[in-house]
């Protein structure tokens, strides 16, 4: 086994064992393998040791990787980082999911540049948990309102949540992830399709498990560092 197969093999054996814990009454948790950074080689490495869903977070590089591995089935891209609404097309293109939805101007241009012959987009609203200026995200009060425009949106299906919490002691990482499970609850109140709950990162997935995450999404834990020299 190469190093990326073995650590995925371990995440995946955490991931189990952390599943142990939780009501079996808990829709599975998936893992997305973020591969930002990581050259086609990474994710083909994956691939191959039985990953399908990998998370990307510039456009670009998007495009270029989802062209490069076009050829492997059922390999889905999740993207989750900030939109431009310039380049809401590439993803249009080439995601099937996208986590960080944060206005309704991304939103429709997605629902508008969508494929004809893709299957819809589905979607996550972003929610800005920590409340960081600098962030990402809506609050938390903004949710229904934007929830209920998106909906309306032919092309895209909305499934839920995402968040990153700030970093922080893990007292407080775990009141955000409880924070997000409350307003999960209440979003799929009215809209019970809307189920999934993005949120966990190489070093505080745990914390989330217990939180109602169904989504974890872990890059260095999978790959290793990330090389950002040559970047765009
Ligand atoms: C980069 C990134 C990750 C992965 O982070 P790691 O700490 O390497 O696991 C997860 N989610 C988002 C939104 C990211 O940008």
């Amino acid at each position: 086994m190469n190093n990326i197969a073995e650590q995925l093999a371990l995440a995946y054996q955490k991931l189990a064992k952390n599943c142990e814990q939780l009501p079996e009454s808990r829709q599975p948790v998936q893992l997305i393998a973020v591969s930002k950074t990581q050259p086609d080689t990474a994710v083909l490495a994956a691939y191959e040791a039985g990953q399908r869903l990998f998370g990307e977070n510039y456009p670009q590089e998007l495009a270029t990787k989802a062209e490069a591995l076009a050829h492997l089935p059922d390999l889905q891209w999740h993207f989750i980082g900030p939109i431009q609404s310039n380049k809401t097309r590439i993803i249009a293109q080439y995601a099937s999911w996208v986590h960080s939805i944060d206005r309704l101007k991304i939103a429709q241009r997605l629902s508008e540049q969508r494929p004809a012959d893709s299957a819809d987009l589905q979607v996550l609203l972003q929610i800005n948990i920590s409340d960081e200026a600098s962030k990402s995200g809506i609050a938390a009060t903004e949710m229904l309102a934007l929830a209920a425009s998106v909906n309306a949106l032919p092309r895209i299906t909305l499934r839920g949540l995402m968040a990153i919490p700030a970093p922080g002691d893990e007292h407080k990482v775990t009141a955000d992830f409880a924070a997000m499970q409350a307003l999960s609850m209440q979003l799929q109140a009215h809209y019970p399709a809307a189920t999934e709950l993005s949120m966990g990162m190489s070093n505080d997935w745990p914390l989330a498990l217990p939180y109602g995450a169904t989504m974890i999404r872990l890059g260095t834990a999978i790959f290793g560092a990330r090389n950002y020299e040559k970047h765009e």
